[in-house]
């Protein structure tokens, strides 16, 4: 028999959770990003799922490859947009569109020989510094752009650092969306601006196009200032496991690697075969919300590669076998948010499930 671990696709959470992006923006087109292998999950896995969105936005042009493999033959956006030269013949090739985000690219599209205009969109570095043309350069990159026979259409751009800060911090979206506004004033083209936290959280700011992530996903952008609970989404990967053994332990008895957990009265543990070399954070500590039969209950000591230890004491029932939930959707309708199991461990639902390990064997159901 195969190691027990095994991670789920739940195709129809899949649905659910881009209808909900359609319902906080309704006059959107809907990208659904699926770069990073649609955050862990698996392009083709997703594809069912995802299909009723307008386009697919991810990075890596060995996936754009794919979604088109798969038989879309819709928008396609590459977020990063080309990063050599020579990208720019499978763009043509495939018909795919990309971000400019740096003059450099438009010297590349300048150069590039082809017979069909490209769609691009030109990015503003409204604040966050990681990608985008400064807004004293936006403009003239625009003008550049309009002017090459390269290309097609143009549309606008910009990511926001800030969507998920709560209104205390003083932080959000209020002056990168100026910043957005001003560079873009009276520039025709369609615009793109929102992630999956100003999706949810700013419908003011779904403009033409919204780029969904980790919402699609079933985990919330906002956590622990809102779950998933709250905003409607429901997990479409589930992390499950069983116990391999179980111990009893007298008070005093410590548990795992560094014997960072010490029992304070009798009580049993359960041995969970999954470990950080099957993507559990290696860094959550005693006390991470875990389900055995669909009960809550916590881990004890520390995670190790291939086992963790897991607190029996509100599941009195629970055997050798017992079904364990690391994530996910667990038996009898319970359910454990990826992001509680992130957020202790000083992580973030993103980071999970993107880190799902090969060797973990996946079913999309
Ligand atoms: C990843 C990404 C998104 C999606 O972000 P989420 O927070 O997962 O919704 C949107 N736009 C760009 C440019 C991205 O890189």
């Amino acid at each position: 028999m195969p190691r027990p671990i095994e991670a789920l696709i739940h195709v129809d959470a899949l649905v659910h959770n881009l209808a909900r992006v359609r319902e906080c923006a309704p006059d959107a087109r809907v990208w659904a990003v699926v770069k990073a292998n649609a955050y862990g999950h698996g392009i083709e896995r997703v594809y069912d799922g995802l299909r009723g969105a307008d386009g697919f936005a991810l990075l890596d042009l060995a996936e754009a490859e794919r979604v088109r493999a798969l038989g879309w033959r819709g928008p396609v956006l590459l977020l990063e947009g080309v990063f050599e030269p020579r990208d720019l013949e499978l763009c043509s090739r495939l018909d795919l569109w990309h971000t400019v985000h740096c003059s450099e690219q438009i010297d590349w599209l300048a150069a590039h020989k082809t017979q069909a205009p490209q769609r691009v969109f030109l990015k503003l570095n409204s604040g966050m510094n990681r990608l985008g043309l400064r807004p004293e350069a936006f403009r003239s990159a625009w003008t550049r752009l309009n002017a090459l026979p390269q290309v097609g259409e143009i549309s606008l751009m910009t990511h926001f650092a800030d969507a998920d800060a709560a209104p205390a911090s003083g932080r959000g979206i209020d002056e990168a969306m100026a910043r957005f506004e001003a560079a873009t004033r009276d520039l025709p083209g369609e615009r793109s601006v929102a992630n999956s936290a100003a999706t949810l959280r700013h419908a003011a700011a779904a403009a033409d196009w919204v780029r969904p992530g980790i919402m699609v996903y079933g985990s919330a952008p906002d956590f622990p200032q809102h779950d998933i609970a709250h905003w409607g989404l429901r997990p479409t990967m589930t992390l499950r496991s069983r116990l391999i053994a179980v111990q009893r332990l007298a008070q005093g008895d410590r548990v795992g690697y560094g014997s960072s957990f010490t029992a304070e009265g009798p009580m049993r543990i359960g041995i969970v075969a999954c470990g950080y070399a099957d993507g559990y954070p290696r860094h959550a500590p005693s006390g991470t919300p875990m389900l055995v039969d669909g009960v809550r209950t916590r881990t004890v000591g520390r995670v190790s590669m291939d086992m963790l230890t897991v607190d029996l004491t509100p599941v009195p029932a629970a055997a050798l076998g017992s079904e364990v939930t690391l994530w996910g959707e667990g038996p009898r309708g319970s359910r454990l948010p990826i992001d509680e199991v992130a957020d202790p461990a000083g992580t973030l639902g993103y980071e999970l499930m993107c880190a799902l390990a090969m060797r973990v064997p996946v079913r999309a159901v």
